[in-house]
């Protein structure tokens, strides 16, 4: 137990807040009430300790309450709290220089700052748009790309788009599972093979010249962690290229060493057009997003001006908390200690398949992991209600937190396990204790 704050207006909040991703009507929907956060842990009003499992939205990828980042944001709000971003600054330099010439991918020319990953996909379908000349936009079943218009047309969820008439020419390809569909395959070259000529047959099928980019998750996020079959990313390079078409790999989620590398692009040697990323680049102690471009699109710009832009591009205090996050990032050596504990949270990940007759499967990279609760070890047979013919996942997350300390996020029949990257052996260890205990009672009685 700690200390919480003196000021307790949880009803104001439930009574005026319009909340985000809420999964039941306003006057039925009681959000968790959270006062503080330090390192992996969050806690309630009454100072209960919770382990943050997935980050907040696998977003605060170097842990709360990092002194060092709450500092540089302090003296960046004194000295420079904000300016048109048609100016320049010298933190916006420092940061452009850092991710262009250190972090991204070596073809990389030029970054775009925006305030988030919905933001900076739109902006990344407009910079497709106009250096191709071409309209039409291809993107995955399964994925997520934000919540803004053109970002929801990327979107590939069916309960989503289905929420209002996406935008005409933004179109869909097969996810590529290598289990679910009616056809099993032997191999994952055999899956890779079968996707990429379904995809490249859409391609050629809606004319190739009528594209202007292919976008894809690098890592499949909150649609359940899903990695692609070996060589698939490399052979959507190759396709695209072929037809002239620009890969934008999403690395909103999967971004800032969430994989093991700063992209998770670079685990396969990948080097799109474009990367959109948001969340890691400052942990989120500040809104910030942002669009890498190649340097062939950069020099497009250096030949065009770019009139759009939103009051809040490039804004200073998200620009100085990535700054000083990144540096942490160096400091703690956390890309060395993700790629340490990789194999732990496959291992421990393994163990609960092992043990647990409703988890169907597992799958991570990095610290980036999933559990999904199925009644046969096959994606097929996934489960989405439990006892009393409820949502499972809409109780078992509430589940966890209340009876076990965990809080998680999900989505389908899916958790993901993706804690801050500070965390420690010990703690993955604790996390995995508790989700032993709450998965034998509350999951696997419905298998
Ligand atoms: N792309 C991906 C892969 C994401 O996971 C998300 C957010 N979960 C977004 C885009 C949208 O980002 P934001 O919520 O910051 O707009």
């Amino acid at each position: 137990m700690t200390q919480t704050n003196s000021i307790n207006d949880y009803e104001s909040a439930r009574k005026y807040n319009l909340f985000s991703f809420a999964n039941a009507p306003h006057k039925d929907y009681k959000p968790f009430h959270i006062d503080h956060a330090n390192g992996i842990y969050v806690y309630d009003e009454k100072g209960k300790e919770y382990i943050d499992v997935s980050s907040q939205l696998v977003n605060v990828n170097i842990g709360f309450n990092n002194k060092n980042i709450i500092a540089a944001i302090q003296k960046q709000a004194e000295r420079l709290a904000y300016i048109a971003p048609r100016h320049a600054f010298d933190e916006a330099g420092e940061l452009s220089k850092l991710l262009i010439e250190e972090i991204a991918p070596k073809n990389m020319g030029k970054v775009l700052f925006t305030l988030g990953g919905s933001e900076a996909n739109e902006f990344a379908i407009r910079f497709a748009k106009a250096f191709t000349g071409r309209d039409k936009i291809l993107s995955k079943y399964e994925s997520y790309h934000g919540s803004s218009y053109g970002a929801s047309s990327l979107t590939g969820e069916s309960d989503r788009a289905s929420l209002f008439p996406t935008i005409p020419g933004f179109i869909k390809f097969p996810a590529p599972h290598l289990y679910g569909y009616d056809i099993k395959f032997k191999t994952e070259e055999e899956a890779t093979k079968h996707f990429l000529a379904r995809t490249e047959y859409q391609i050629q099928q809606e004319g190739p010249d009528t594209i202007a980019a292919l976008f894809i998750e690098s890592v499949t996020g909150s649609n359940g962690v899903y990695l692609y079959p070996k060589g698939y990313l490399k052979g959507l390079r190759e396709i695209t290229k072929k037809y002239g078409i620009l890969l934008v790999c999403d690395e909103v989620m999967s971004g800032f060493l969430r994989s093991g590398d700063w992209f998770a692009c670079q685990r396969e040697d990948v080097e799109p057009d474009i990367i959109t990323f948001a969340k890691g680049v400052n942990s989120a102690y500040a809104p910030l997003g942002g669009v890498l471009v190649s340097k062939e699109i950069g020099e497009y710009y250096a030949q065009n001006s770019f009139t759009a832009g939103l009051t809040y591009n490039t804004h200073p205090l998200g620009v100085a908390a990535a700054l000083a996050c990144i540096k942490e990032y160096k400091r703690l050596n956390v890309k060395e200690h993700v790629l340490e504990l990789e194999p732990y949270l496959k291992q421990k990940l393994a163990e609960l398949k092992a043990k647990h007759k409703s988890v169907g499967d597992v799958r991570s990279i990095g610290l980036f992991g999933a559990i999904e609760f199925s009644y046969s070890k096959d994606h097929k047979d996934v489960i989405r209600k439990n006892k009393n013919g409820e949502a499972f996942l809409g109780n078992l997350i509430p589940d966890l937190r209340n009876k076990y300390g965990l809080l998680t996020m999900g989505g389908g029949s899916t958790i993901l396990v993706a804690p801050p990257l500070i965390i420690t052996k010990e703690q993955i260890d604790e996390i995995f204790v508790r989700l032993d205990k709450a998965i034998s009672e509350f999951a696997d009685d419905l298998v």
